[in-house]
């Protein structure tokens, strides 16, 4: 067995190159794993940009699936040989305030994964055995990576919102999140509206579930979801404090805007369209470990999956920089040869 590994790191902002590391054991309370499949997602931006302070060189990536291959001190409840995920959030502390109320999202000494430690653009990579999640066995490492981030993400958004079956959910954007958002809205029995700029994605939405498409380019977005009755939830899967403002009036009294998308600009409600109606507008981050299994669980029961493309490791700038320009349809997964899934 070779004692080095292969990487593919940034050096500095914007900067990749592959290299090769020597193994190393894990530390107590991690695992090493053997990465077989990692997907490529917009907030890997926040390294490879250096959105994030970066204690360069980093390795990248936080939709990561692969195999343990060897144990630190102090893990139970993990074995060597079983097919694991790691996603954005790397593992709660289980001492700080958040985690002892049982909030490990919100945990105030969690790292991220590829920002505060190496990702998953690796042949191997360290993780902490509290942030691991389960991969049932009937879904591929290809298949199952996305699920990590942006299912993870869209699966617990809808799953804690204040919406019961058969209310309607918007969901604004189809691409990465939003193309799983709508199939995950559609099975938790949700009337689905999936909201986009213009027909390109009209027919594709329709197929994954939604019940109604409407083009925010064409009409006015709030209007339309009032004329279904008002959205229970519009859960905002695109970047831009516009279009948030946009949809907002086409909330039902009481119903809640939850916003995935990253973006500087700010999101302009006028108080009266929050209190005349006692609506509101909410923030959700990923989801704690045992929702990262249900997301898995629940995606290999329902049949929803993530369109994806997969690319080998060794192609992972080509591959970051078509997700930056807007050009994956819908994820990009790499891995450790393009037949490997
Ligand atoms: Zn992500
Ligand atoms: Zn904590």
């Amino acid at each position: 067995m070779s004692s080095t590994y292969r990487a593919i790191e940034v050096s500095r902002p914007g900067q990749f190159s592959e290299v090769s590391r020597p193994f190393l054991d894990p530390g107590p309370g991690q695992v090493r794993i053997r990465v077989e499949a990692c997907g490529v997602c917009h907030s890997d931006s926040g390294t490879v940009e250096g959105l994030f302070p970066i204690d360069w060189p980093r390795v990248p990536g936080h939709e990561v699936v692969g195999r343990i291959d060897a144990l630190g001190s102090d893990v139970q409840g993990w074995a060597v040989g079983q097919r694991v995920g790691v996603g954005f959030l790397g593992g709660s502390c289980s001492y700080c305030e958040f985690c002892r109320n049982g909030d490990l999202v919100n945990c105030r000494n969690q790292e991220y994964t590829g920002i505060h430690s190496d990702g998953g653009y690796a042949e191997v990579m360290i993780a902490k055995a509290g942030g691991l999640v389960r991969i049932p066995d009937d879904l591929s490492s290809a298949d199952a990576a996305p699920l990590l981030c942006a299912g993870l993400t869209t699966f617990n958004a809808l799953r804690n919102a204040p919406a019961k079956a058969g209310d309607l959910v918007a969901v604004l954007g189809i691409g990465g999140l939003g193309h799983l958002a709508v199939q995950y809205a559609r099975h938790m029995g949700f009337e689905v509206a999936a909201i986009a700029r213009g027909t390109g994605t009209a027919e594709l939405a329709k197929k994954l579930g939604a019940h109604h498409f409407i083009d925010s380019a064409a009409t006015d977005p709030a209007a339309a979801l009032q004329a279904l009755g008002g959205a229970k939830v519009i859960l905002i899967t695109a970047s831009g404090g516009k279009t948030v403002a946009a949809t907002f009036k086409g909330l039902r009294p009481g119903g809640a805007s939850i916003n995935l998308g990253v973006g500087p600009e700010p999101i302009e409600i006028t108080s009266p369209d929050l209190i005349f109606g006692e609506r509101k507008v909410a923030g959700s981050l990923t989801g704690n470990p045992a929702t990262g299994d249900t997301t898995l669980r629940f995606s290999a029961l329902t049949g929803v999956s993530a369109m994806i493309e997969t690319v080998p490791l060794q192609e992972a700038a080509a591959a970051y920089a078509k997700m930056m320009a807007g050009k994956a349809r819908f994820r990009i997964v790499l891995v450790r040869n393009s037949g490997a899934g």
